[in-house]
């Protein structure tokens, strides 16, 4: 039996023996069946309020979960803008450096020409060739005649 129906049973005990609301006892009796009735209903208010914040709970944790799963998924992804920013292309083309002997105007190149293994002065025309100190065959360049 629910508390409501029980206090609606007492309710319906208290009329039915007569109660003289009268008598101290009476008016006693009569306000705290009133009091019993107030939790009662008060207890059912917040019965029904809580089964509605559990309804709502599980639509948050539910909400939540889906949330939780959408980040790790795309952890991956996370710093796309860093990604853009820096080019992958860009990596490969080294600049190098060189001064020219004969008029030492400073030189720049990259792999393409290193591997061609000389370069042409722009300045004056000069044709310098590269020692890139990797095993090529004839290692005695004869840089000095
Ligand atoms: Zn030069």
């Amino acid at each position: 039996m629910e508390i409501l129906e029980k206090v609606a049973y007492m309710k319906g005990l208290a009329e039915g023996l007569g109660l003289d609301t009268k008598s101290k006892e009476g008016r006693l009796l009569t306000v705290m069946i009133d009091i019993l009735d107030d939790i009662a209903l008060e207890l059912q208010d917040i019965r029904e309020d809580q089964s509605e914040m559990e309804e709502c709970l599980d639509a948050v944790s539910d909400d939540l979960s889906d949330v939780e799963s959408y980040i790790y998924e795309m952890d991956g992804e996370y710093d796309d803008e860093d990604e853009d920013e820096e080019e992958d292309g860009d990596e490969d083309e080294e600049v190098y450096e060189t001064t020219c002997p004969n008029c030492e105007e400073e030189i720049f190149f990259d792999e393409t020409i290193l591997a061609d293994g000389c370069v042409e002065c722009p300045n004056c025309g000069e044709k310098l060739e590269f020692d890139l100190g990797d095993e090529d065959e004839d290692e005695e360049g004869d840089e000095e005649e």
